[in-house]
């Protein structure tokens, strides 16, 4: 995964805070223990001493029938016995983990854990400053006043509210049934019709409902690839991870970045895999139907055009509207 050095050290002191809270709690465990139940600490020093006893013998050789295995089993099982029966958990002496799976190290067997790309994608979320728009833009703040009944679709007579009504559903839909159904959508039309904002109210539904959300310009997602494709030494030729991983990505404002043959083969890549995994993807563009293929590859046109639900939406520019009022 392309962290900054920076991020991927924040991550880490993450998980050294997590180990350290880990072990004052069994130290205050412990301490507990020790005064209340004074017989844990003899059980205690019982097992260490049998674990010496057997390491004398078999260093000189002496031969004898006592078992090891059995008697730290019989003490750990009076010393499970004696916590139960003051009304501690069974596990009060061992120590926890927030993450079982790679006790708060971040890694399994040298692979990165489940927890990792967590942590990684909330720091990028985090980082992509989401997170005060989300506060103002969800389905609650969402106008129809915006859209004028009288404005129509020149290709289908529809009106500019029927269609900014549409998309809402179709938006809302998408939130509802995110886990039941693999779908990917297509918003386009003029600079200021609502696209974004949409596109932000659906980030807000699946990040409440613990879905992973990365959203990136296409100025900065373009860019951050290059970054991974030009300076990156132990990443293979695909994807950033959290890229190809998160539940939805969005990509904001296709057709604004600097496009060129690497972002049009890039952009085909992650089309592609992300369709092949079945992770959901937005697009938002201004670019009509037609300008698309001309500015990208026809495969990545009709990949998209395939596979994505179309949403279009007129109006007049809403920032000009809101200042205007
Ligand atoms: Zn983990």
């Amino acid at each position: 995964m392309p962290l900054t050095n920076t991020q991927y050290d924040e991550i880490m002191r993450k998980y050294n805070r997590i180990q350290s809270r880990h072990q004052q709690l069994l130290q205050a465990h412990q301490n507990e223990i020790r005064a209340l139940l004074p017989r844990v600490a003899e059980i205690n020093h019982e097992i260490s001493d049998a674990s010496m006893k057997k390491a004398r013998e078999l260093l000189t050789g002496s031969t004898s029938d006592w078992s090891l295995e059995d008697t730290i089993q019989a003490l750990a099982e009076e010393r499970q016995a004696l916590l139960l029966a003051h009304g501690y958990p069974a596990d009060y002496l061992e120590l926890s983990y927030d993450c079982a799976l790679c006790r708060d190290t971040g890694y399994i067997g040298g692979k990165k854990c489940e927890c990792f790309k967590r942590a990684a994608i909330e720091l990028l979320y985090a980082q992509s400053q989401l997170s005060d728009i989300l506060e103002k833009e969800n389905f609650d703040t969402f106008k129809e006043d915006f859209y004028p009944r009288e404005l129509k679709d020149e290709a289908t007579g529809q009106s500019a509210l029927d269609m900014a009504r549409s998309a809402v559903r179709t938006a809302r839909d998408f939130a509802a049934h995110f886990d039941k159904q693999f779908e990917n959508l297509y918003f386009y039309g003029n600079t200021g019709v609502g696209k974004t904002f949409l596109t932000h109210c659906i980030a807000r539904e699946l990040i409440e409902s613990g879905h992973s959300v990365i959203y990136f310009s296409a100025y900065d997602l373009f860019d951050e690839l290059a970054k991974k494709a030009f300076h990156s030494r132990d990443e293979g030729p695909g994807l950033p991870d959290y890229v190809g991983d998160c539940d939805l990505l969005i990509i904001d404002d296709l057709g604004t970045e600097l496009t060129n043959s690497f972002v049009s083969a890039r952009l085909f890549l992650l089309i592609n895999e992300r369709l092949t995994r079945r992770k959901s993807t937005i697009i938002s563009t201004n670019l009509e139907i037609g300008a698309f293929s001309e500015m990208y590859s026809e495969r990545t046109f009709s990949r998209i055009f395939s596979n994505y639900t179309i949403c279009k939406l007129i109006g007049r520019d809403i920032r000009i509207q809101k200042k205007l009022s």
